[in-house]
């Protein structure tokens, strides 16, 4: 009807990085298949600071040309999940809040779009599941974009049907789970979120896994080779078991571009690994969000300083106790104070960076051998498109799944055992590392990371299954 005006997709990611970049490289990817088409990211202003990344989101959205980005107004959290309340909120409840406090300004923004072009489709990711009361009132497609893996997706789908088979709560229940598509899980290494049926952050969980489940399609941030049997039980509707499961899109990798501007801006650690040998350096890095306490600091610092390997670590400081402050971005840590003696000790050998490296620029460097990764989703596919074999030392969110599917199902990471509260002694780290470089063990995973990265070169180029699923999806909304 409306061929005149230009076909608009329009991407909604919830606060964090993470999102915003992976829906940066979802746009660009649109439309480098569709160059006509237009594409507008709406971008809310968290009333919190989501890890050490604000500088980093600016960067991004003044370096994206091709994309329109509208940024909402700030909203304030209502009191009851700030910090009155008497234990802290999970992060999670925050992220899924602050797009449904944004959903007048949502309602007004999709409305003022469609009037002038032609909508063809609205992508959210998870946390954005209040948008879709929106987006269905106007009456547009929606798609959720998971930005974790298809094995960590089946589990999500799966909420619904745990959520009537089991009737403890998942923190009681020590023992495995078996969900189509992943190996066993066991019960305590799901999403701290869905410990507690009684929660409002796991009602939020469920309730998101159902819509989404209804949803128009949900594209996944992964390709078929690294998760095959993931993908299958997926796409053989084994997930949602009652009822029709909508079109899975797996047109991944998608990561972060690595266009550095000119090179005075080089960040001192490329300098530094310059100078070191291929494949020596163990590169440690925890995602947007990941911290540690300073006992845990100093043995890691002393793990990595017996373990004899060159290094490259960013350090943030420790969490504050201030409980009002939960997600705060932490000030820049003083690293003599945090570890005396360390630096002078090591600096033949490694180098420590304060908050915040340029990743996907470390990783693809020639001079870094392993990863040490608290095992976001981005961080998985970076390592793997750099051919970056990893140790996997999950902290938050989905990890401790991702880890048993990185070391399980993908083989492309050796495990680090902790204790029971999550920490990791010096002796493990040591192992670990040495493990990962100097074993047969850690060849076999280098190995296979190195067979995952050509698959994910494969993936995306015309013809390959992502690029395929890609094609399918943006030409279902011509035929609408
Ligand atoms: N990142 C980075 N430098 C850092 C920490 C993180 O460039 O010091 C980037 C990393 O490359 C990745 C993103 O931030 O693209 C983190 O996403 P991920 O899914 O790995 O973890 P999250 O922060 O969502 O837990």
């Amino acid at each position: 009807s409306s061929s005149a005006m230009a076909d608009t997709v329009v991407l909604y990611p919830s606060p964090g990085i993470g999102h915003l970049i992976s829906m940066v490289e979802l746009g660009k990817l649109l439309l480098k298949h569709r160059p006509s088409f237009s594409i507008t990211i709406f971008i809310t202003t968290a009333p919190y600071t989501t890890g050490a990344t604000a500088p980093y989101i600016n960067h991004v959205v003044s370096t994206t040309s091709s994309i329109t980005f509208h940024h909402f107004p700030a909203v304030a959290l209502p009191p009851t999940s700030t910090s009155t309340s008497t234990s802290p909120v999970p992060f999670e409840e925050l992220a899924f809040e602050i797009p449904r406090l944004n959903n007048p300004f949502l309602y007004q923004a999709l409305q003022n779009i469609s009037q002038k072009s032609n909508l063809v489709a609205f992508f959210i990711d998870f946390f954005c599941n209040a948008a879709y009361e929106v987006s269905s009132k106007i009456g547009i497609p929606t798609y959720y974009f998971y930005t974790s893996g298809a094995s960590a997706l089946c589990i999500f789908l799966s909420i619904p049907t745990l959520h009537e088979t089991i009737s403890k709560n998942i923190k009681d229940l020590h023992d495995y789970i078996k969900i189509p598509g992943t190996p066993p899980i066991y019960s305590q290494d799901l999403p701290k979120v869905l410990f507690d049926r009684d929660s409002r952050v796991y009602k939020m969980f469920l309730e998101t896994a159902i819509r989404k489940g209804k949803s128009s399609g949900i594209l996944v941030n992964s390709f078929e080779a690294l998760e095959s049997r993931a993908v299958k039980a997926l796409s053989d509707g084994l997930c949602i078991p009652n009822a029709p499961t909508p079109p899975i899109y797996c047109i991944g990798p998608l990561i972060a571009s690595n266009d550095r501007g000119s090179k005075s801006d080089e960040h001192e650690c490329l300098r530094w690994l310059s100078l070191q040998p291929s494949k020596s350096v163990v590169f440690l890095c925890f995602g947007s969000m990941g911290l540690f306490t300073a006992e845990q600091l100093a043995e890691m610092a002393a793990g990595l300083e017996n373990s004899g390997h060159r290094f490259l670590w960013v350090v943030r400081n420790p969490p504050t106790d201030d409980e009002t402050k939960p997600i705060l971005a932490p000030a820049e840590p003083d690293l003599d104070a945090l570890l005396p003696g360390f630096l002078e000790r090591t600096k033949d050998k490694g180098l420590v960076v304060k908050s915040w490296a340029p990743q996907v620029e470390v990783l693809s460097h020639d001079s870094v051998g392993g990863f040490v990764t608290h095992c976001g989703w981005n961080s998985v596919l970076e390592a793997i498109c750099a051919g970056v074999p990893m140790l996997a030392w999950p902290l938050y969110a989905e990890q401790r799944m991702n880890r048993v599917f990185m070391v399980e199902e993908m083989k492309v990471a050796l495990g680090l055992t902790e204790s029971d509260d999550g920490f990791v002694t010096a002796a493990e780290l040591e192992k670990r590392v040495r493990e990962l470089m100097d074993s047969e063990n850690g060849k076999t995973v280098r190995d296979q990371v190195m067979a995952m990265r050509n698959c994910a070169k494969a993936a995306i180029q015309d013809g390959g299954s992502s690029h395929v699923a890609l094609e399918k999806l943006v030409d279902s909304w011509a035929k609408s």
